[in-house]
C-alpha cells in the first residue's frame, strides 16, 4: 500500500506520459503523409493521378474541368503526388478528421 501511494503521489506531480487528445493536438511528425489538395492553376487534367490511385479516391472530369477527391477513400500513400508531372498536387502532413458525412472535396479550373 505505501508503495502504491508513493507512485500515485509521484504521478500527481510529474508530467503526463500522454497528450490530452483531442483537446491537445500533437504536432505531426515531419514527413507524415496526409491529405492532399490540388493547385488548379497548374493542373492540366491529364488524369495520371487518377490512374495511379489505388483506392479510387480521385475522379477527374476533363470536360467539366473538375476534380473530385474523397478524403475518406484516400490511403495517404501520395502516389498521386509522385505521379503528377505538373507538381499540381500539394501534400499536407495532416490526415483527415473523422466526420459524420463523407464529403468530397471539389476542385475546378478555368484553364483551357
Ligand atoms: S493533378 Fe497532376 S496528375 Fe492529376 S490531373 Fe492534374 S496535372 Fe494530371
Ligand atoms: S494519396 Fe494515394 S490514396 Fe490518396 S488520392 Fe493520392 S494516390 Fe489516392
Amino acid at each position: 500500500m505505501p508503495k502504491m501511494l508513493s507512485k500515485v503521489l509521484k504521478s500527481l506531480i510529474t508530467k503526463p506520459a500522454t497528450v490530452r487528445y483531442p483537446y491537445v493536438k500533437p504536432e505531426p511528425v515531419p514527413g507524415t503523409r496526409g491529405k492532399i489538395t490540388f493547385d488548379m492553376k497548374k493542373c492540366d487534367l491529364c488524369q495520371d493521378c487518377e490512374r495511379v490511385c489505388p483506392s479510387l479516391a480521385i475522379k477527374i472530369f476533363p470536360d467539366e474541368k473538375r476534380i473530385e477527391y474523397s478524403p475518406f477513400r484516400c490511403l495517404y500513400c501520395h502516389l498521386c503526388v509522385e505521379s503528377c508531372m505538373q507538381m499540381a498536387i500539394i501534400p499536407d502532413v495532416v490526415v483527415g478528421a473523422p466526420a459524420f458525412e463523407k464529403v468530397m472535396d471539389i476542385f475546378k479550373t478555368e484553364r483551357r
